[in-house]
């Protein structure tokens, strides 16, 4: 069957079609359209959630009509319209969920609410080396930094979280702070590119703390204090600021990953979410897994952040498990706040 896919949690609006075939085969990816926000909330300097909703209302009948097209279908081929259902703003979540059920009840097909830290868990699917159960899953979003154990298609066991910022929010933070646009995470992994990683010295938070648990706020305090005490030097050392930033991150988000991998015994592990774009991070995970021979997965560069994709996945691989059964049940609502391992 055919699973459209609404994603708008927010600030990028993404629709795709995935063919869930009969069996057990992966669900296919058909195609799927994405508008970033991005040059919209850059003015302010972060995401403005009532700007996020409205500009969502604007694209997402337009990014439909293109994924139809693209595939070559219509919407009565479509069999059930899937949609985030948190967590997420609020205001750009009930958009999605809005026009998913409005398109379910015109079509008169089943609707389904999608998890978003599902579908970025499950994204590396999409890829041309699909995992298979079970892994150790880094989940290194913009609002999340988890560890988990993922024994299959909904059963998900977090070994450990961030107690303050997530990883996504340190790159952002810091990069800020270094008066790089938003978002800072990509501008960082840039600038660090030219400069030295270990030209200043700062803290690896938690690292040795015994537990899988993750701390990045101290670390946006030290790169301010730094870049305090350069003052007008900042200019000149900002590569080098950046680059020791970068490997801080990177450092504790490979090392706490190497621990569950041995703490579980696990033998494969999966990286999820928009940080899993970052260079330095698959390049250290990647040589430290291939000493130990673990398997390493990554979604595809692109679909490391929000899209529509990750979503029609999601729905397609719970319906494909059983876990989930989609209904003609149109009164919508969105859970803005929505733990992971709640899930079945
Ligand atoms: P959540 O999924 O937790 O609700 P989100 O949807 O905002 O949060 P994602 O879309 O998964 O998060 O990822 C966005 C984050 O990824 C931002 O913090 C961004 O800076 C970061 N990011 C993207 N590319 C890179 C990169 N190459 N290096 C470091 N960070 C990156
Ligand atoms: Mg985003
Ligand atoms: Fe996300």
């Amino acid at each position: 069957s055919l699973i459209l896919g609404i994603e708008s949690s927010c600030d990028e609006t993404g629709v795709a079609l995935v063919r869930l075939p009969d069996g057990g085969a992966v669900p296919q990816l058909l195609s799927h359209a994405l508008h970033s926000q991005i040059d919209m909330h850059r003015a302010y300097g972060g995401v403005v959630p009532e700007l996020a909703s409205r500009d969502h209302i604007r694209r997402v009948l337009p990014l439909t009509e293109h994924v139809l097209k693209e595939s070559g279908t219509t919407l009565q081929d479509v069999d059930v319209v899937a949609f985030t259902r948190g967590p997420g703003l609020a205001g750009a979540l009930l958009v999605g969920a809005g026009v998913a059920c409005a398109l379910g009840a015109a079509l008169d097909r089943p609707v389904l609410g999608v998890h978003h830290l599902e579908g970025h868990l499950l994204s590396p699917f999409l890829s041309e080396d699909p995992p298979e159960f079970p892994f150790i899953a880094l989940l290194v979003s913009g609002g999340h930094t988890q560890l988990m154990r993922v024994d299959g298609v909904g059963d998900y066991a977090i070994l450990g979280e961030t107690i303050d910022d997530a990883a996504g929010e340190a790159f952002d933070k810091s990069a800020k702070l270094m008066g790089l646009p938003y978002p800072g995470g990509p501008e960082l992994s840039r600038l660090a590119e030219g400069g030295d990683p270990e030209a200043f010295k700062l803290p690896r938070p938690l690292l040795h703390s015994g537990d899988l648990d993750f701390s990045f706020a101290g670390l946006k305090t030290a790169v301010l204090t730094q870049a305090k005490k350069l003052g007008d030097d900042l200019e000149a050392r900002k590569a080098d600021l950046a680059a020791s930033t970068q490997a801080a991150i990177v450092d504790v988000l490979v090392r706490k990953t190497l621990t569950a991998l041995k703490d579980t015994g696990m033998r494969r592990v999966v990286v999820a979410g928009g940080v899993g774009a970052n260079k330095l991070l698959r390049a250290q995970l990647n040589a430290a897994c291939a000493k130990r021979q673990i398997r390493v997965h990554y979604p595809e560069l692109h679909l490391c952040t929000d899209n529509g994709a990750m979503i029609a996945m999601a729905a397609a691989m719970r319906l494909q498990a059983g876990r989930e059964q989609a209904e003609k049940t149109y009164a919508f609502d969105v859970k803005p706040r929505w733990p992971l391992d709640s899930l079945k």
